[in-house]
C-alpha cells in the first residue's frame, strides 16, 4: 500500500464561506431523466447571514478559529466573469441596519420553550462585514462560496419573495409598497427564523417562495470545487440576497451519484455516499456547520420510485401522460450530506403473512425502561423534535418500508422483512426515542461499495446481506439503525473524527443485536466476546497494513473543528480513495467504546449514554463532548485513572494498537465460543496432516456446528496455515456449506480458495467477485499478489465484467492492483 499522500489528491476541500452567510433551507425541483443520465432543475436556497450561528452545540459554546487561513492553500478563483454586466452600484446606504432585531427579537420569546436563545439577540451581526476571503477578485463585492463540483450552472437569480401573495403577514410593515432589497432579505430572515410549532406554514412558504419570479441575475462562476456568486454592489453578507434560485444540471459522470441497472436489470440511479457528497448533486454548503432544513420535488417517468431523506412517506402524484411527482421534506435541520436521493423501479416488499413481532409494538414500558423519557428541554436550535412529543418517544417501532428489486422478494421475505421490527424495537430499548418518524430501507444495486449506508429516513442495504441466515442482515441492519443516533442525530463537528459516528454504531450493533434476538445475559456476552476476538485480529491486520497517519482517531488534536476565518476547512484524506475501505476508525472507536463500557458497567454506561443523547441530539459534537460529560456523570470511584487526556493520548491521538487494549487482549479474555472454534481448528489440522489412504476414517470425524461468527473465526485461523490440502479443503466446505454461508464466511473461504490455489472452487471466487461487490475489492489484491497467471486471469475477467458498473473509487484501487 502506498504511504505516500499527496495533498492535492487526498485531503477533501470544504470550500464554502459558512462563518458569512448560512443556508437555512434548501427547496429541490427536479426531474430525472435516465435517458441523457442527467438530473436537472433548479435549488432555491434561503439564508441567514451574520454570526448567529455561532453557537451551534451546548457545550461548545465558542466556535474554534484558526489563525492561518486554511483556505489559502487553495487556488483562489478567478474574478468572476458572468454574462451579466450589471455596474450598477447598490449603494451601501441603503444597507439595513437593523438586523440585529431580525431574528426573533421582537416576538416568538413565548417563555416555555427555552430554545429561543438569547444569543440571537444578543450577537448582533455587525460583524458580518467581511471582504471575501479571496481579496483579489477585483471587487468588495461579497462572495458567496458554495461547495460544487461536476455540476453545470446555467443560472443565477435573486427570487422576489416579496412578490409571493400574502407574504406581507411575515413583516411587520403592513403594506409592501416599496420593495427593496433590505424588504426581502427581512421577509426571508422573519421566514428562516418561525417557531417550531409553524412548520407547516414555514415549508408551505419555502414552496411558494420557490416559486416566485426571479429579479435580477447574479454574477456566478465556478471552478473545481465551489460555485462563487456576488451581486454588484453587495458588499456584505447582510446585503447579499438572501433567497436565491440557481439552475443547474448533474454531469452522468458526476461523483454524487451513481447511474446503473439494479438486478432486475432496470435502470437506477442514487447517490452512494460518495467523499464529495452531494456537491455533485446540488450546490450546497458542505460543512456540517451548515444545518438545514430541505424539501424536494423530483420528477420521473411513472414506473419509477423515488425515495429520499424525508419525514414524510411519500405517494407519488401523477402529472402528465406517463410522468409522476414524489415530494419529500424534513424539519429537522441537518448537515446537507446527510441527504440521500434514490430513484428506480422498485417494488415494496410486504411480509406474506403478519407476524407477531407486531405484538413487540405494544408492550409497554417497564419501569426501569421508562427513567430515560425526559420530556421538554433540549439543547439544540428549535425545530419540532420527537424527544420532546411523549407519544413519539415511546413509540418503539417506527413506520417503516422496504424497497427492493421485484427479483430479491424472495429473500427480502426470507431474512430482512421479519428483522426490521425487533432490530427497531431493541435500539428503543438501548437508546430511547428513535429521532426520526419514520424509515426507508432500500435493497441497493449490487454495485454498492459497502454493505449499508444510513441517511436522514433511509437505509441502504448491500444485497450480500441477504444470503446465507439472518445473522449478518441482522447485525448489518442494527449498525445503520445505530447511525439515526450516531451519526445522523448527533454528527460530528469535524469529519476527521469520524469514529463518532462509526465507533458508536460499531458497538451498539452488538447490543441492538443481542435484543433483538432476545439472548440471555450469557449469551449475549459469549456472543459479543467473539466478535471482539474477531474485530481484535482485523484491527492488528490494519494497524500493520495501513499508513500510521490514516489511523489516527482525532488527527487534528487541539485544532480540531478549526476552520478558516471565512468557514472553509480542509478534511484530511477525505479523498483519499483507500480510506473507504480501511476500518481502523470503526474498530478503535469500537474498543475504546467496549472498554469504557466494561469500565463502568454496562448499566452505568447505558444509562449515561441515553442520557448523552438527550443532551446532544440535533447538535454536531466533538469527542471531548463526549468524554467529558461521560467523566463527569460517573462516580468518582469508578473513574479510576480515566481522564480526558488520558483517553486521548492511549486511544485517540496515536497510531497503531491503543495501550490499554493491547493489555486487555494479552492478558487473554475468556471465551467460551472461541474456544470451541480453537478445538475445531484442531481437528482439522489434525485431519490436514493425515495421509489420503486413511480417508474413510476422516468422514466419521464429527465437527460442531458452528454459528456464523465463528465460521469467520474458524477460517481465519486456518488461513494462517501454511499448507491445506484440496481434500481437507473439500470437507470443509461440505461439513459447513461454506457456498451458502454469508457473505462475511464466503469471504474467508474464497481467501482459502485463493490462498492454497484451490483451483476446484475458483468459480466460488468468481462469483463473489461479480455478486458481493461491496466486499469484493481485497480479493482482488489477494488473487494478484501470487503472481500466480491462473489467479491473475480471473482478477482480470471479473474486472473486466464488472468494471463499468463498478464505483470509481473501487474501481481505482482495483484498476491499480491489477495493472
Ligand atoms: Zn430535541
Amino acid at each position: 500500500m502506498d504511504t505516500k499522500l499527496d495533498p492535492s489528491r487526498d485531503d477533501l476541500p470544504l470550500m464554502a464561506n459558512t462563518s458569512h452567510i448560512l443556508v437555512k433551507h434548501y427547496v429541490l425541483d427536479l426531474d430525472v431523466d435516465f435517458e441523457s443520465q442527467i438530473i436537472e432543475g433548479t435549488i432555491v436556497l434561503f439564508f441567514e447571514s451574520g454570526n448567529r450561528f455561532q453557537k451551534q452545540s451546548g457545550s461548545t459554546k465558542e466556535p474554534c478559529r484558526s489563525e492561518s487561513n486554511e483556505a489559502c492553500r487553495f487556488r483562489m478563483p478567478e474574478p468572476c466573469h458572468s454574462p451579466v454586466t450589471d455596474t450598477r452600484t447598490f449603494s451601501s446606504k441603503t444597507r439595513s441596519n437593523d438586523f440585529t432585531i431580525c431574528g426573533k427579537g421582537e416576538k416568538d420569546t413565548s417563555g416555555k420553550d427555552g430554545n429561543h436563545d438569547n444569543w440571537e439577540q444578543a450577537s448582533g451581526i455587525s460583524s458580518s462585514k467581511y471582504c471575501c476571503d479571496t481579496g483579489n477578485h477585483g471587487s468588495e463585492d461579497f462572495l458567496l462560496v458554495l461547495d460544487c463540483c461536476d455540476l453545470s450552472v446555467l443560472k443565477v437569480e435573486e427570487v422576489d419573495v416579496a412578490a409571493v401573495p400574502g407574504i406581507e403577514k411575515l413583516t411587520r410593515s403592513p403594506k409592501l409598497t416599496v420593495v427593496s432589497e433590505e424588504l426581502r432579505n427581512q421577509i426571508v430572515c422573519e421566514l428562516v427564523t418561525l417557531p417550531a410549532d409553524r412548520w407547516r406554514e414555514q415549508l408551505d412558504y419555502y414552496a411558494r417562495c420557490s416559486q416566485a419570479p426571479g429579479c435580477g441575475e447574479l454574477l456566478f462562476d465556478t471552478d473545481t470545487w465551489s460555485l462563487q456568486i456576488r451581486k454588484t454592489g453587495a458588499q456584505t453578507a447582510t446585503d447579499f440576497p438572501h433567497a436565491i434560485r440557481i439552475r443547474y444540471s448533474t454531469k452522468p459522470q458526476g461523483r454524487s451519484v451513481t447511474w446503473t441497472s439494479d438486478q432486475s436489470g432496470r435502470p437506477c440511479v442514487y447517490t452512494m455516499g460518495s467523499p464529495i457528497n452531494n456537491r455533485a448533486l446540488f450546490p450546497c454548503q458542505e460543512p456540517p456547520v451548515a444545518m438545514s432544513t430541505w424539501q424536494a420535488t423530483v420528477r420521473a417517468a411513472a414506473s419509477f420510485v423515488v425515495l429520499m431523506s424525508g419525514e414524510n412517506s411519500a405517494k407519488p402524484t401523477q402529472l402528465r401522460e406517463g410522468c409522476s411527482s414524489w415530494h419529500y421534506y424534513v424539519t429537522m435541520p441537518m448537515p446537507a450530506s446527510t441527504f440521500t436521493i434514490a430513484v428506480g423501479s422498485w417494488t415494496e416488499m410486504k411480509p406474506e403473512t403478519c407476524s407477531s413481532n407486531d405484538l413487540a409494538a405494544e408492550r409497554s414500558l417497564s419501569p426501569s425502561e421508562a427513567d430515560f423519557r425526559y420530556v421538554g428541554i433540549c439543547g439544540h436550535m428549535e425545530y419540532p423534535c420527537r424527544f420532546q412529543n411523549p407519544s413519539a418517544t415511546t413509540q418503539e417501532i417506527i413506520p417503516h418500508r422496504v424497497f427492493a428489486p421485484v427479483c430479491l422478494k424472495g429473500a427480502c421475505q426470507e431474512t430482512l422483512l421479519q428483522l426490521v421490527p425487533p432490530c427497531l424495537s431493541a435500539a428503543h430499548r438501548v437508546l430511547g426515542t428513535h429521532p426520526f418518524s419514520r424509515l426507508d430501507i432500500l435493497i441497493v444495486p449490487g454495485n454498492f461499495p459497502s454493505l449499508g449506508m444510513a441517511s436522514p429516513h433511509i437505509i441502504f442495504l448491500s444485497q450480500s446481506v441477504l444470503t446465507g441466515n439472518s445473522h449478518l442482515c441482522g447485525t448489518r441492519l442494527c449498525h445503520e439503525i445505530a447511525h439515526a443516533w450516531f451519526g445522523l442525530a448527533i454528527g460530528a463537528r469535524d469529519w476527521t473524527e469520524e469514529w463518532l459516528s462509526e465507533g458508536f454504531a460499531t458497538h451498539l450493533e452488538d447490543v441492538f443485536w443481542a435484543k433483538a434476538q432476545q439472548l440471555d445475559p450469557h449469551e449475549a456476552q459469549e456472543q459479543q466476546e467473539l466478535k471482539a476476538c474477531l474485530r481484535w485480529c482485523r484491527l492488528q491486520d490494519e494497524v500493520r497494513n495501513s499508513p500510521e497517519e490514516m489511523q489516527v482517531l482525532r488527527p487534528n488534536k487541539e485544532k480540531t473543528g478549526h476552520v478558516s476565518d471565512s468557514g472553509s476547512s480542509v478534511v484530511k484524506h477525505g479523498l483519499n480513495p483507500e480510506k473507504v475501505f480501511m476500518q481502523v476508525h470503526y474498530l478503535k472507536g469500537y474498543f475504546l467504546l467496549r472498554f469504557l463500557a466494561q469500565r463502568l458497567g454496562d448499566d452505568t454506561y447505558f444509562a449515561f449514554l441515553r442520557k448523552f443523547v438527550h443532551t446532544f441530539h440535533g447538535q454536531l459534537i466533538l469527542s471531548q463532548d463526549f468524554l467529558q460529560m461521560l467523566l463527569e456523570n460517573i462516580p468518582e470511584e469508578k473513574r479510576l485513572e480515566l481522564s480526558v487526556e488520558n483517553i486521548f493520548r492511549d486511544w485517540l491521538e496515536s497510531s497503531g494498537i491503543p495501550q490499554p487494549l493491547q493489555r486487555e487482549r494479552q492478558a487473554g479474555a475468556e471465551c467460551g465460543l472461541a474456544r470451541q472454534v480453537s478445538v475445531e481448528v484442531e481437528k482439522w489440522i489434525r485431519m490436514n496432516r493425515r495421509p489420503r489412504k486413511r480417508k474413510r476414517r476422516e468422514t466419521e470425524q464429527v465437527f460442531e456446528k458452528l454459528l456464523p461468527d465463528q465460521l469467520v473465526l474458524l477460517l481465519e485461523h486456518l488461513l494462517e496455515q501454511k499448507t491445506l490440502n484440496p481434500r481437507t479443503l473439500q470437507s470443509l466446505e461440505r461439513a459447513y456449506r461454506l457456498t451458502q454461508q454469508d457473505a462475511e464466511v464466503r469471504h474467508r473461504w474464497c481467501e482459502l480458495i485463493i490462498k492454497h490455489k484451490y483451483t476446484k472452487a475458483y468459480k466460488d471466487v468468481e462469483r463473489f467477485l461479480q455478486e458481493d461487490q461491496a466486499m469484493g475489492i481485497y480479493l482482488y489484491g489477494e488473487l494478484m499478489v501470487s503472481e500466480d497467471s491462473r489467479q491473475q486471469q480471473v482478477a482480470r475477467r471479473c474486472f473486466e465484467l464488472t468494471k463499468e458498473q463498478m464505483d470509481r473509487s473501487s474501481a481505482q484501487v482495483v484498476a491499480e492492483m491489477l495493472f
